[in-house]
């Protein structure tokens, strides 16, 4: 564990960097790299320093367990069909007006949990000017389309120059009616939402945030400074939650949670049933227990606290809500 004398000062990509940080035993070191031939790692200084006992609510999110080598019968490597309902590269197009723009593949953080784990990383994935170009055209074309959500990878760790460039240019798309942008970066790095990068998002066509945060204590005060630079250019930020066994599956852990966004002025919007990525069956929460804890939730917190509890159907069947 950090020892709380010297708070961390660099990203931890390797099993080597884990273990020399504390953060992993010398004796899961090949487990480990067998884990890391297949998943990236990056655990950033805010969320190191976070961590405060091995299998925390933020360690369990973001160490490599061993347990990620085990693949369930009902896990996929795409397990809501991003591949099949992508047209061309960047773009995946589900719902009749919607689609989503995947700008880049790189995270600065990898959750272990995540449902896009086989394809990001961060040598992964950042479409070529031809690419984006032509993710254009295909938007163009499609007038149904009113929202385009960029996500990835995050778009947030995108150059603000190059963001920016791209938010204007969907904005000039006249049947585009709203952008939303799905990011972790503020969480994962408060220091990337900088005066430049909010410039850059403080478009004239009405923009969204949707943040990603599965404990109170990944929002920090540091993290709150970062919203609150967006918001004061009318940015609305919405709160997305993935509902992990061993990080949030209990009434006080959510609720807390919830809390703490309405504090920071973001709207929880999504409460994510868990997809059968592989190698995640260790956060696996049965839905019944989602169900139960935001039943039990109502009427302790305010309403407004409340997000939707949503399962994304395997093999392209979209959202419902549970
Ligand atoms: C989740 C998702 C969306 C956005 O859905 P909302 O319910 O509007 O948040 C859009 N397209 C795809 C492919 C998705 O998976
Ligand atoms: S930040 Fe999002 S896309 Fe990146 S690893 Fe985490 S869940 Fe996956």
């Amino acid at each position: 564990m950090p020892d709380g004398l010297s708070s961390p000062t660099r990203t931890l990509r390797r099993v080597e960097d884990l273990i020399s940080a504390g953060l992993a035993s010398a004796d899961a070191r090949p487990a480990l790299e067998a884990v890391a031939q297949r998943y990236a790692i990056a655990v950033p200084p805010a969320l190191q320093a976070l961590i405060a006992t091995p299998d925390d609510p933020i360690f369990r999110q973001f160490i490599p367990d061993p347990a990620e080598l085990i693949t369930a019968p009902h896990e996929s490597g795409d397990p809501i069909a991003d591949e099949a309902l992508s047209p061309i590269p960047g773009i995946v197009h589900r719902y009749p007006d919607r689609a989503l723009l995947k700008p880049l593949l790189a995270c600065p953080v990898y959750c272990r949990f995540c449902f896009r784990r086989e394809q990001v990383g961060p040598d992964g994935g950042v479409l070529s000017d031809a690419a984006l170009e032509a993710a254009y055209a295909y938007l163009e074309a499609q007038p149904g389309i009113r929202e385009v959500i960029l996500t990835g990878g995050d778009p947030l760790i995108l150059s603000p120059r190059r963001l920016g460039a791209i938010l204007r240019r969907l904005g000039s798309i006249p049947h585009l009616e709203v952008l939303r942008i799905h990011t972790r970066a503020p969480v994962a790095d408060p220091a990337l939402v900088t005066t430049a990068l909010a410039e850059a998002l403080d478009i004239d066509t009405p923009l969204f945030l949707c943040l990603h945060a599965n404990h109170a204590r990944e929002l920090t005060p540091a993290v709150g400074a970062s919203l609150r630079l967006l918001q004061r250019r009318g940015i609305p930020i919405l709160g997305q939650t993935v509902l992990l066994a061993g990080v949030n599956d209990s009434e006080t852990a959510l609720g807390d949670l919830f809390r703490a966004m309405l504090r920071m002025r973001i709207k929880p919007y999504y409460l994510h049933q868990l997809d059968a990525a592989p190698g995640t069956a260790r956060f696996h929460v049965p839905p019944e227990r989602g169900r139960e804890i935001l039943t039990n939730l109502r009427g302790h917190i305010s309403g407004t606290a409340l997000p939707t509890y949503i399962f994304d159907r395997p093999g392209g069947l979209g959202k419902i809500p549970l």
